[in-house]
């Protein structure tokens, strides 16, 4: 037997071993799943599986080329270099740019990102002369990403009156015609924005029976990480990609789905069994990355929620140290206390930055940590704010490359026509694309025929506006016979990029200009990178795909010794030997947005239990009593999930001896500011043990002063509260029974019967149901 199978207990090596067909592995965190899959993937080879016919879905490129350098110890390089393997969009985008022709697009199509498609929104509004309070772009951008993740097409849309309905009682009736527009100027220039990459592959499998065949035969073994958060899209395709040799690995823990506001659907992993034959099922028990502390801890939480299947999860590393949990008074002190703890705990254990994590339930907590961290000299690196690629100057001469690539890519071109200033104004910008929708071609093209076409633009701008085609046409040409980097460096020289900024003069500009000699240097790391590897050149087209689906987590090269600021969605997946999860209070963890609904609350349990079982070694648990939230302070109620860790497990640093264990203790004296009036008093029982004293649900409220529109109504249909039988509520036909329930997930539907006569199906993601 292979001697790499001895780095795998007898559970994990069942799945390993699993020949053909399907197979499930569930199991809970750090109990070794991307360890089998990784394994799995090296035996298929050692079993002579061609590694052609491999594909590998993760859940951030980073975590697929760790697996791909272990992979290449085990088989060697040349062998693993040609797996497919990465994140659903870049392996999809791979696909479609083979393949992308049969719907209409060039190869060389361009992917928008979420601020091209919010751009592009905002000025189709515009266009149309909606109200743009009505009509808030990145509200609608948002709409239009779940239609599209839904496989809703525009169609769909409107031959769904619930869906239309919906949108008129919003206020919104024109949503469909924007969501028309936005499809058709994404398509006329030649670009795709994220959820088009899923939406368009799965479209490419079903209407051409050919292309599904072929990959098919190409993909025999897939093979899902991370599979309870993938969303409809993703699941069809991995689907159809498997029907012909149903050889499907997928390794995931529903307590561990976090996604679903993005439409991730944990019955895709419920299903399973029920979508193939024979499935095997397999399950790991025993976590190696964490003290027995941390996961006992872990599973007392998790057992909280009702929804989940049975699992166990233990370990035979150390007891470890409990769990420590620190309040502080304001979220400046609760930085100071992070940081000073990790200095020291550096100091006394001989670490390493990079082993210490800072995890967080929204980004905007990061301000105070990064703070803290600048006076104490230590460095850090934040995950998942504003990415090296969004900064303006990168995106311009990004805007530069993209529209060398593709002529036709809309928002690239409205982004450099006039910058640096060529005496191009928005007036003129506007007649082209007015002229481009009339002749439905793209702007450039219309740039390019001005001639021919009789616009109301002067001689003048005429000449500018050709002289910018032929700068573009030229680099074009140059493109041809030089490698990115050659190309890149000339035009940032040539178009005057490099020039502005240095004429500005000002520390602002001149960082703008080192920004853009690094993204230089990045695209010259990328081609001599790129050329080693078997299937690729380093043109520039594979260049800007990679930046358009970068994370920052991708360019984490671990070179340099940092300690890793992200937010808890982020973390998924990864692991540090100390992790300080901070702002564990009310209304932030959980997320005053998401406790309307058991379903809600859970999955916010469920992104506790993924921040705790990241930490290896120590876990620290820190709140605060008053924090600034939206510019005002605010009393800060220390998190419901403090009290759900049985205690054994906790170590309280500020313990407060009334009773309960966490009671949000305000000195008001120290804040003269603050409304006496307002602050908290939890007036503890009889007796002293945590839980027994808790005050009831009605109290609870009361003293978290939920906000009555998030607590009682609106309550989400998708909660298992909605049975066959139940009266609901429907903001437009009124109320109602429940007759069937039908379909899971995303696609749950309910049929109603309305007291007002007529019977309706409504799909519960959208329908706004109360249940009685
Ligand atoms: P998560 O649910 O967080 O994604 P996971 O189930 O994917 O976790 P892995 O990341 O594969 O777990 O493994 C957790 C840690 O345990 C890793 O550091 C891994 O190398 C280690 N590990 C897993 N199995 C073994 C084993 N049999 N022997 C030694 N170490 C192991
Ligand atoms: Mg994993």
């Amino acid at each position: 037997m292979d001697t790499f199978l001895d780095e795998l207990n007898d559970a994990q090596r069942a799945p390993v071993l699993h020949k053909d067909g399907p197979l499930m592995v569930i199991a809970g965190a750090g109990s070794g799943k991307t360890r089998v899959l990784t394994y799995r993937i090296a035996h298929l080879m050692e079993q002579g599986v061609d590694s052609f016919n491999i594909l590998a879905l993760t859940f951030t490129n980073k975590a697929a080329r760790e697996m791909k350098k272990r992979i290449a110890t085990i088989v060697g390089n040349s062998e693993a270099k040609n797996l497919w393997m990465g994140t659903f969009h870049s392996v999809f985008a791979k696909l479609l740019r083979f393949d992308g022709d049969k719907l209409g697009y060039p190869s060389n199509f361009t992917i928008y990102d979420t601020q091209d498609s919010q751009r592009l929104i905002a000025s189709i509004i515009k266009e149309m002369g909606l109200d743009k309070d009505i009509y808030k772009y990145k509200q609608i951008q948002n709409r239009i990403s779940s239609y599209k993740n839904s496989l809703i097409t525009v169609k769909a849309y409107f031959q769904n009156p619930e869906l239309v309905e919906a949108d008129a009682m919003a206020k919104r009736p024109r949503l469909g015609e924007i969501y028309q527009n936005y499809v058709d100027r994404c398509f006329k220039a030649g670009a795709m924005d994220f959820d088009d990459l899923l939406l368009r592959t799965n479209e490419l499998l079903t209407r051409f029976p050919e292309v599904l065949m072929k990959y098919q035969d190409r993909f025999r073994y897939i093979l899902v990480d991370e599979y309870q958060d993938t969303n409809h899209s993703q699941y069809l395709i991995v689907k159809a990609l498997s029907d012909r040799y149903q050889n499907i690995c997928v390794v995931g823990d529903d307590a561990q789905s976090i996604y679903s506001f993005r439409g991730a659907n944990i019955s895709n992993i419920l299903n399973f069994q029920k979508d193939y034959d024979d499935v095997g099922m397999y399950r790991l028990e025993q976590n190696y990355r964490s003290t027995k502390n941390i996961v006992n801890a872990a599973n007392s939480i998790i057992a909280k929620n009702k929804n989940q299947l049975e699992k166990v999860v233990w370990t035979s590393n150390d007891e470890g140290n409990k769990i420590k949990i620190h309040r502080s008074i304001t979220d400046a002190e609760e930085g100071r206390y992070v940081a000073g703890s990790i200095f020291e705990n550096r100091m006394q254990h001989q670490l390493m930055n990079g082993e210490f994590a800072v995890l967080y339930r929204t980004n905007s907590q990061s301000r105070a940590i990064e703070d803290a961290l600048r006076k104490r000299d230590i460095p850090y690196r934040i995950y998942g704010g504003l990415s090296f690629y969004q900064r303006k100057e990168i995106k311009d001469v990004l805007a530069y490359l993209r529209l060398i690539t593709n002529p036709k890519d809309e928002e690239a071109l409205k982004r450099v026509i006039n910058f640096p200033a060529r005496g191009i104004g928005q007036t003129t910008v506007d007649k082209l694309i007015v002229a481009a929708n009339h002749y439905g071609r793209s702007i450039f093209e219309v740039m390019d025929n001005l001639s021919k076409l009789e616009l109301k633009i002067n001689a003048g701008t005429q000449r500018k506006l050709g002289d910018f085609v032929t700068m573009i046409k030229s680099f074009q040409i140059m493109n041809e016979g030089s490698d990115a980097f050659i190309l890149a460096e000339h035009v940032a020289k040539k178009t005057g990029l490099l020039l502005e900024f240095k004429k500005d003069g000002t520390p602002e500009g001149i960082a703008r200009m080192e920004n853009i000699e690094e993204l230089l240097n990045g695209i010259k790391d990328f081609v001599e990178g790129q050329k080693e590897l078997a299937d690729s050149t380093g043109s520039l087209t594979e260049f800007l795909e990679d930046v358009a689906l970068a994370t920052d987590m991708d360019k984490d090269t671990g070179d340099d010794d940092r300690v890793a600021l992200m937010t808890i969605h982020l973390a998924k997946g990864l692991e540090f030997p100390y992790v300080y999860i901070v702002g564990m209070e009310e209304d932030l963890f959980p997320s005053a947005m998401s406790m309307n609904t058991r379903s809600e609350l859970e999955e916010e349990r469920r992104l506790f239990y993924v921040a705790l079982t990241r930490a290896e070694k120590q876990a620290y648990l820190t709140y605060t009593q008053n924090r600034y939230r939206w510019g005002k302070l605010i009393d800060a109620e220390p998190s419901r999930f403090l009290e759900e860790i049985e205690e054994q497990y906790v170590e309280n640093l500020t313990p407060v001896n009334d009773g309960y264990r966490y009671k949000s203790m305000i000195n008001a004296d120290i804040f003269g500011d603050v409304d006496k009036s307002k602050l908290r008093q939890i007036k503890p029982q009889n007796g002293t043990p945590s839980s027994a004293n808790r005050p009831n649900e009605n109290q609870l409220r009361k003293l978290r002063k939920l906000k009555p529109e998030l607590s009682a109504t609106n309550t989400n249909a998708l909660d298992p509260n909605l049975i066959e039988g139940c009266l609901v509520n429907h903001t437009r036909f009124g109320r109602g029974k429940v007759i069937k329930i039908e379909g899971v997930g995303n696609d749950k539907k309910a049929e109603i019967q309305f007291e007002k006569g007529d019977i309706k199906k409504l799909l519960l993601r959208f329908a706004k149901l109360e249940v009685l």
